[in-house]
Parts: C-alpha cells; structure tokens; sequence
C-alpha cells in the first residue's frame, strides 16, 4: 500500500497515518521526520538539507522530492509507505509521479481528510502539549489533574506557534498550494476524499472502507 495523505491543519492527518501504518504494517512519513533521518544520513544529501533546516528555512521541492526519494528505498518502506506532509504542492505532485515511475512503481491512493475551516481552527487552538514528553491534549480532552501530564507529570500547554493568525495564514497557505491537489489526484483516478469531522475511529473505519 502506497499512501499520501493530506488535508488542513486540525484534520486528524497524524493519527489517521498512525493508524493506517499500524494496520498495513508501513512506515508513517511525515516530512520532518524525514528530513532528520536524512540529516543523520550524514551524506552530501543530508548536509544540503541541515543547512535549511537549521536554517528555518523551506526545503526547495527539488532536495525534498531527493530525500522522498532515498526515503521511499529503505528497506522498512519496501512493501509500501504514508507519506505525510507532501506532495504539498502541484511541483511536489508531479516530482512523486516522476519518482513513482522512474522506480517501477505507483502511488495507490490520495487519501484527503476534509475539514471546514472553523474546525480546523477549534481543534488546533485547543491543542496543548506536555512540555516534558510532548504528550498531546485538547481542551475539550484534558489530561486528568489540572493540566498535569497523565505520562510524565509534567506541565500541559498551549502550542507557542498556534496562534490564530499562524493558523489562518498556514490554512490559507494550505487551500492556495495544497487543495488544487484534489484535482490532480481526481483526474489519474486515485483520489479519496473522506469527511474527517467525526471521531478519528469513525474517519478511520470510512478509510479503510474506501481503500
Ligand atoms: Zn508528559
């Protein structure tokens, strides 16, 4: 099985991927993460991507669809893969399509999770976050003594980098550069769009069942 998943912030991508990779037995990619194991690599790819990394800066499609790429030939990925966090753009897109072809292979499906805008928002800003072991929490699903973490003991808070306007702005970033996507996938028959408002066991069970 060979998956990218995408959708808004607040869409549940994170857990449905978890999910999905502990069901099919594939590894859950999500672009940060693959960009540090390329970093721990070590090799001349992996130096290229610390500089922007260290940097705070986006990795150009050309080195990210690169280290997709060494990515996708390890040996946990071999029977197949999620890939979370790109394609994020119609370039991205089309460099996995190359990708895909040049290795003999091909892209499953497009899972896309929708969600409106104001519960994208809610279930973002609710987010909180155990300071120790970065534990997540909701406001409406607190941990269960006063903002102690149930894990660690440690303090529960609010993400610093979710503030409504970086989440607009990241929304808006998503519906300019990601969603025309949907289209991409829709025209090479691979697209599947599932309603992510429910409870993640729900859009879990409407994904399998479409897959
Ligand atoms: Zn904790």
């Amino acid at each position: 099985m060979r998956l990218v998943i995408l959708g808004p912030q607040g869409a549940g991508k994170g857990t449905q991927a978890e999910y999905l990779a502990d069901k099919y037995g594939i590894p859950h990619i999500a672009t940060g993460d693959m960009f540090r194991w390329a970093i721990r690599q070590g090799d001349e790819l992996g130096r290229a991507v610390k500089d922007y990394v260290e940097a705070g800066r986006l990795v150009p499609d050309e080195l990210t669809i690169r280290v997709v790429s060494e990515r996708l030939d390890a040996d946990d990925a071999a029977s197949g893969w999620i890939l979370d966090g790109f394609p994020r753009n119609l370039a991205q897109a089309e460099g996995l399509e190359r990708l895909m072809r040049s290795k003999g292979r091909e892209l499953d499906r497009a899972l896309v999770i929708d969600v409106p805008e104001d519960v994208s928002l809610r279930r973002t800003l609710g987010r909180r976050v155990c300071e120790n072991c970065g534990a997540t929490y909701h406001e409406d699903r607190p941990p269960r003594n006063d903002w102690v973490c149930d894990r660690c003991g440690g303090r529960v808070v609010a993400r610093s980098d979710d503030s409504e306007a970086t989440v607009r702005e990241r929304l808006r970033t998503y519906h300019e550069q990601t969603e025309p996507l949907k289209d991409y996938y829709r025209e090479r028959g691979r697209l599947l769009e599932v309603d992510g408002t429910a409870s993640p066991e729900e859009v879990f069970e409407r994904i399998v069942a479409g897959l």
